[in-house]
Formats: C-alpha cells, sequence, structure tokens
C-alpha cells in the first residue's frame, strides 16, 4: 500500500528535500506551505519529476489552518504514515541570553514547538487507526543540552523543548506501532544558514531513514547515529 506522508515548511530547504526523497520511495507526499504561490511551486516542481506530490496550505502556528489540513486528509485519505515536523524559524540570532527579546522567543516556540505537538495531537489519532506511524521532528545540535554553547535563544530553547516532545510522545506511545524522533541535519546549506557546508541531500537523510526504515523511538538522531541530548 502506497504511503502518505505530510511534511511542513516543505516549500524550500530540507523540508522541500524530505520531500523528493521520500516520493522517490514510492510515496504520496502531502507537501505543505504556509505561502500558497511558493508552495504550489515546489509541488510543481517534484511533479514534474514524476513524483506524487500534492499541496496543502499549512501554517503551523495556526490551530484553524492544522484543523483544514487534518479535516482534508481525513476525507481524501484512510491512513496517514508520516509526519516530518520540518518547519521553523531561527529569528534571535546575534541575541544572547541576557539580551533576549522574550517576543521573538514566543514567535519561535510557537513554530518551532507548538506547532509541530499541535501537529502529533491532531495525526496520532489517525496513526492509531493503522496502528502505523512514524514521526520526525527535526531538532538541531543547537538543542542538545550537552553541547549548549551561546547565543540565538530563543532557537536553542526551542529545539530543546522540542525534543522533549519527543520523549514524552516517545513515551506516550510505547507498545505502539508509532515512533517519535528528533534528528539534527547537520549544517546545511539552506536560507537558514546560507554558510552550511552540507547539501540539502545530505541534510535530509537522516529524516528520510528514521521515516521508513527506523524503529528506533524517543530518540534524538543526526548521520543515522544516537546524539547526545
Ligand atoms: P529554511 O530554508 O529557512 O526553511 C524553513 C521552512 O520552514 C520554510 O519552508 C518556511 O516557509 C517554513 N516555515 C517557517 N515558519 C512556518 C510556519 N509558521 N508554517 C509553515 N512553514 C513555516 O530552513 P532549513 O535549513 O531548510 O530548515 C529546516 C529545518 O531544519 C528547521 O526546523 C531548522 O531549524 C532545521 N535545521 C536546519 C539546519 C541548517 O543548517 N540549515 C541545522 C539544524 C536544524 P517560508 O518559505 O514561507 O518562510
Amino acid at each position: 500500500m502506497q504511503k502518505i506522508a505530510v511534511v511542513t515548511g516543505a516549500n524550500r530547504g530540507i523540508g522541500f528535500e524530505i520531500s523528493r526523497q521520500l516520493a522517490h520511495l514510492g510515496m504520496k507526499i502531502i507537501l505543505t506551505a504556509r505561502d500558497e504561490k511558493k508552495g504550489r511551486e515546489a509541488a510543481r516542481r517534484l511533479q514534474n519529476e514524476g513524483l506524487d506530490v500534492v499541496f496543502y496550505l499549512l501554517d503551523v502556528t495556526k490551530e484553524e489552518s492544522i484543523g483544514r489540513l487534518v479535516e482534508w486528509l481525513e476525507q481524501t485519505f484512510t491512513r496517514v504514515d508520516i509526519l516530518v515536523n520540518n518547519a521553523g524559524i531561527d529569528i534571535d540570532r546575534g541575541y544572547t541570553a541576557l539580551q533576549s527579546d522574550i517576543s521573538k522567543i514566543k514567535e519561535t516556540m510557537e513554530t518551532n514547538v507548538y506547532g509541530p505537538l499541535r501537529l502529533c495531537k491532531a495525526l496520532v489519532p489517525i496513526m492509531r487507526k493503522s496502528n502505523f506511524g512514524r514521526i520526525v521532528n527535526v531538532s538541531s545540535e543547537s538543542g542538545s543540552l550537552n553541547g549548549m554553547t551561546t547565543g540565538h535563544p530563543g532557537y536553542r530553547i526551542s529545539k530543546t523543548a522540542l525534543n522533549v516532545v519527543t520523549k514524552l510522545l516517545g513515551n506516550e506511545l510505547l507498545g505502539t506501532n508509532i515512533t517519535v524522533n528528533s534528528m539534527h541535519p547537520g549544517r546545511v546549506r539552506t536560507d537558514m544558514n546560507p554558510n552550511g557546508q552540507r547539501s540539502v541531500k545530505e541534510g535530509a537523510d537522516t529524516a528520510v531513514w528514521l521515516a521508513t526504515e527506523s524503529t528506533a523511538t524517543g530518540k534524538f538522531f543526526s548521520d543515522r547515529k544516537e546524539y547526545d541530548w
């Protein structure tokens, strides 16, 4: 049976490449983006490669937007197999925690933490019906407590919190066939990180592996190996 994968923030960068790689494995991709024009264009690029990709408008910070997606998924498909929480923002580079702008931290939390949690809450009930699910939270080394340094406090706090979401849901879903993991893609050359050394192809690899091959749950990975929380 063809698997169905929902990817957030998939109009560019790592999310676009994760969509491409999953589609190349034969899945139907629900490529979501908050900007209709950019999302449709990204979906068209993959369709032109002969891939099975449909666009759906999704702003992960908007409860109503998530509600519309879930209603459409339930009406259109009998299952959802994969959720990749990739959408993310990094808007307080150059700040220290002592100089931090709390409004930027709140905005970052909405996108990087509450969005993924809302989507998990909405999609796990669908996954439970088929007793299958692979949830991948695109986190970062910036959220690793053991590797914590300084800088972009909102981003770091959000990625640590996202890892807590992974741990909690991993524990809550133990004994089911629904796995939840965090991954760090490495430093990838995208709009978010123009100086990154890695290609998006390399950056997407561990997320795709977690979505398709690994049976681990409640863990943090990079380069297909466990990464220090
Ligand atoms: P990117 O090129 O900036 O892409 C971010 C994506 O998230 C864009 O498609 C953006 O949409 C989308 N997005 C932002 N807010 C959204 C919202 N409210 N609703 C829906 N989509 C939203 O960054 P990237 O490097 O590919 O990053 C992807 C993920 O990898 C992020 O979670 C990031 O934290 C993580 N990561 C990246 C690196 C790296 O080195 N690049 C390292 C570690 C972790 P718009 O185009 O509309 O803005």
